[in-house]
């Protein structure tokens, strides 16, 4: 199970401060809600962009519970699970900033999980307006992305996204 967690840093900032070796285990197992019983296991390894069409490997801090035996890992909220490219820049994208610097070289891939986004939204838009209480019901994926105003994909991934492993 990945957790998304919010770090205070970007992609870059992360990875030179070696944050991964840092992370502390969640107070309670995820899967059976038992308290203190997640312990280091290792780390995986994950791909994310950075700045100036950099990609950097991410060493991702996974737990393992003495209670139940499953594992969850500490995804940084500034990745988008199984996506490559930074939250920031698929951000912009998707308000329509689609000739910065950081978004030009990833166009082609960023259009990829545009579709996605809008193939998946018409099951998605009654969860995400519950999640986000947006009072317009947005009948289109721009419509939606609009209405989310200021909202991020990283916070916003993290109180939508619980993946499983
Ligand atoms: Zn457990």
């Amino acid at each position: 199970m990945q957790l998304i967690v919010e770090f205070p840093v970007d992609a870059e900032q992360y990875l030179s401060q070696g944050l991964a070796q840092n992370v502390p285990p969640p107070e309670t197992c995820p899967h059976c809600q038992t308290r203190a019983t997640l312990e280091a296991l290792g780390y995986y390894q994950r791909n994310v962009t950075g700045s100036k069409s950099t990609v950097l490997r991410l060493s991702i801090r996974r737990f393992r519970c003495n209670a139940c035996g499953k594992t969850a890992s500490i995804l940084p909220a500034f990745a988008q699970p199984y996506r490559l490219i930074h939250n920031c820049v698929i951000h912009r994208f998707f308000c329509g900033q689609k000739n910065g610097a950081d978004v030009m070289p990833w166009r082609a891939l960023l259009r990829r999980y545009w579709r996605k986004f809008g193939s998946w939204f018409s099951r998605a838009d009654p969860v995400l307006r519950k999640s986000f209480g947006h009072a317009t019901q947005s009948r289109s994926p721009e419509r939606w992305w609009e209405d989310a105003g200021t909202s991020r994909c990283g916070r916003d991934s993290a109180r939508l996204v619980v993946t499983k492993t």
